[in-house]
């Protein structure tokens, strides 16, 4: 077992974690919630007679944080705040504002190719590694010991820790290594005397793109680390990948000396072709054939096929049956799911039924293959005609909106006659207590279907009637409708299903509850055009149209897995499609399509970027707007401004306007716009929303002339980075003012 889930059946971790920052519970409440939810997970883990159970699996917040603090490498300025360990870690985590000082948290990214994001270390001329009192391992190990279960220690392995760390002071990975192992062999003997009997190390980062630099660093470590753990103590020791295959690094992996070795054969597409080569003697293999991932049922069928391919080469009693990574990124259990059906939920497997399909995999059950095959007999959805018609009917004229978008230009300048450097929103405005009461509300039934949409139309006015005060010119209707992006469209389309309780941590204690998507997708009735229509009447102005797209959607749910990605995202695009058709047919001029999402996905090695992601993902969105009139103006808007190197697929897309966060990155962007000679209109967002802090008028003129000494002033908007929904309405409207002022002062420049 690599991992297990960790916040809690019933996201304990998070409501303690939230109740002890705000002082509301003691250390010790925290600490014992904690402990109960690791205990959980380990007798989950024998009663579903997993051999190797994991320990170190949990975390407070993040584990390449503990590993960050198991080494030492904690940054100068948190340790001068003189807090206790626990509070020091949460203020790399969180920040800290309070008597001990004022620190920013480190920065957070997504751990390769999940929605989980870890804390990114930050090596700098100060840090000094070496292994922490107390390591957590042990201590975990041994409160494992102690309820009588014997696990195995995980831990994040050196190599992935030092590449995913950001280094200053001109330091480098190499420099550490020594440390780095002769902590880790340290730690080894701690576990080692404790009775550990094996030690798993995580090296994720083999499943990257490896140059002959990477390849040297991970060879010099592990020559050394293995060398040493196997003079000092009796431990057996397995470098575990996950997330794909080690094809850069399969020859040197598996001529080092090591007692296991896990791969991945679900994302790892050459994994079982790597394995043909050869797998050496007296060496287990921890062969990843369940998806740690999805929440589906596995077949048996299959997967015994898979095994029986794997077998081949490595005898059956050196295979141990494992999942394809950390159950970390599935829910714990299709048993606390109160409203699906059970026709439903015999189709799911989270994390604690994952266990049992381990189980019933390995040791070949007779009885739970057949209830599998019976499953898997018949076709879990039917296809829906309408939506397989409307697919097979596409031709190329559906990918391809005409005119170019240089004709289109020209056409949408004369209709909506927009001032230089035109100013706009990303889409919601602050979603304050009242919003989200009337959601709530109608949701339990509590005011009517009229008193609802009577209260989000008085928003709609005010939020039109604001805008139209500050002097912005293209305005939005303000999203008072929606809780989330996603979850609302999936909400109004049919084909999707939503659970209760399915929570998956994203970061710290924040957990997202993506919804299903189940069967054929399609849209039923419109969605948004009532409210972009009613906005629309409150003013002259153009207000937008707003609308998540297919990438988007698809990227934050469970995707089905019968059919491809590639079929999904033109199903949800052809419903989407028609959202779009509806809100043109009703007067709407601009049309948003957030594809907030979009780089989220891209596959970790780049020879895939595009046959595997963005040769699907690009048509999909373009699916969405090909069929408007060459008047109505289409805008998308994306989240990270980390697209540098796709920004010619992001031009491809064919929007006429794209805008997106860049303040924090400090406009970088902006150098790979002029360099790809960028063809879209763009809006960088010229503040950062995600703080409270009000921009000044100077400061945004500032970022403007940045913009403008790299794009064509003639292609540049004015907006904010992101949508306003989590700021409040003070500092919206501040900020928003200084906004309108500073567009002023560049059109009179
Ligand atoms: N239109 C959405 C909003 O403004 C976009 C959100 C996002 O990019 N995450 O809230
Ligand atoms: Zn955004």
């Amino acid at each position: 077992m690599i991992g297990f889930p960790r916040i809690g059946k019933k996201r304990e971790l998070k409501f303690a974690s939230e109740k002890f920052f705000k002082g509301e519970i003691s250390k010790a409440e925290l600490v014992k919630t904690a402990a109960d939810i690791r205990l959980y997970g380990w007798r989950k883990q024998r009663e579903a007679g997993i051999g190797f159970i994991a320990s170190n699996d949990f975390s407070f917040y993040d584990n390449l944080l503990d590993t960050a603090f198991l080494l030492n490498v904690i940054p100068e300025r948190y340790k001068q705040l003189n807090l206790s360990e626990l509070e020091t870690y949460f203020a790399v985590a969180h920040g800290y504002q309070g008597a001990a000082g004022d620190v920013k948290a480190l920065p957070m990214k997504k751990w390769f190719n999940t929605n989980y994001h870890y804390i990114v270390p930050q090596i700098d001329g100060k840090t000094t590694i070496r292994l922490a009192a107390n390591p957590k391992p042990v201590t975990e190990y041994n409160e494992a010991k102690a309820a009588g279960i014997q696990t195995v220690s995980n831990l994040i392995g050196i190599y992935t820790f030092l590449r995913l760390a950001r280094y200053e002071d001109g330091r480098k990975a190499a420099d550490f290594v020594a440390d780095a192992v002769s902590a880790y062999s340290n730690l080894a003997c701690q576990l080692d005397a404790a009775g550990a009997e094996w030690l798993s190390i995580a090296e994720p980062a083999l499943v990257l793109d490896m140059d002959e630099a990477e390849k040297q660093l991970f060879c010099k470590i592990y020559n050394d680390l293995i060398d040493k753990i196997h003079t000092k103590t009796r431990l057996k020791i397995a470098v575990q990948t996950y997330f794909g295959d080690v094809r850069d690094m399969y020859a040197e992996l598996t001529s080092l000396n090591l007692d296991g070795i896990g791969l991945d054969f679900v994302e790892g597409k050459r994994s079982l072709e790597l394995l043909k080569r050869g797998f050496p003697a007296d060496t287990l293999l921890f062969a990843g054939i369940v998806n740690g991932k999805n929440i589906w049922r596995s077949n048996y069928e299959q997967k015994n096929a898979l095994l029986a391919e794997i077998e081949k080469t490595v005898d059956a009693q050196r295979v141990v049956v494992a999942t394809s990574c950390s159950l970390l990124h599935v829910p714990y259990t299709v048993e606390a799911e109160t409203e699906l059906s059970d026709s439903i939920k015999q189709h799911l497997a989270f994390a604690e039924e994952k266990l049992l399909e381990l189980n019933d995999i390995a040791t070949a059950d007779a009885s739970a293959l057949n209830r599998n095959k019976a499953l898997f007999a018949h076709e879990r959805v039917e296809k829906k005609a309408a939506v397989q018609q409307s697919l097979n009917a596409l031709t190329n004229s559906d990918f391809n909106r005409q005119p170019s978008r240089i004709e289109r230009r020209k056409i949408q300048k004369n209709v909506l006659n927009l001032p230089p450097f035109p100013t706009t929103t990303i889409g919601s405005f602050p979603q304050t207590a009242d919003v989200r009461a009337n959601r709530a509300a109608f949701k339990n039934k509590k005011i009517s279907a009229e008193q609802y949409r009577e209260f989000n139309r008085r928003k709609i006015a005010e939020c039109i009637a604001l805008q139209e005060a500050l002097g912005l010119d293209v305005l939005v209707h303000g999203e008072f409708e929606r809780n989330d992006m996603v979850e609302y469209f999936g909400n109004n389309l049919d084909g999707f299903i939503f659970t209760q309780n399915a929570w998956v941590q994203s970061y710290g204690t924040r957990c997202v509850k993506p919804p299903v998507v189940w069967g054929d997708i399609s849209r039923s009735a419109p969605i948004t055009v009532e409210w972009s229509v009613f906005a629309q009447s409150q003013t002259q102005k153009p207000v937008k149209g707003m609308l998540t797209g297919p990438v988007t959607i698809l990227n934050w749910s469970f995707p089905r897995e019968d059919v491809s990605l590639k079929v999904q995202a033109q199903q949800i695009g052809l419903a989407i499609r028609d959202e779009v058709l509806d809100l043109e047919r009703n007067g709407i001029r601009i049309i948003q399509i957030d594809e907030a999402a979009l780089r989220e996905k891209l596959p970790l090695r780049r020879s895939d970027w595009h046959s595997e992601y963005l040769d699907w993902a690009i048509p999909a969105f373009r699916l969405v707007h090909a069929k408007v009139k060459p008047e109505t103006q289409i805008h998308t808007h994306m989240c990270y401004s980390e697209f540098g190197d796709i920004i010619r697929d992001i031009d491809a897309m064919d929007a006429d306007v794209i805008t997106f966060e860049a303040s924090r990155s400090d406009l970088k962007l902006l150098d790979a716009l002029k360099a790809a000679d960028f063809q879209t209109q763009v809006g960088p967002g010229v503040y950062d929303i995600h703080s409270p802090r009000v921009p000044s008028v100077s400061e945004i003129v500032d970022a403007l002339h940045k913009i403008i000494s790299k794009v064509d002033k003639k292609n540049v908007w004015v907006n904010p980075d992101c949508g306003l929904k989590t700021r409040g309405t003070e500092e919206t409207t501040a900020s928003l003012k200084n906004l309108v002022e500073a567009a002023k002062q560049l059109r009179e420049e």
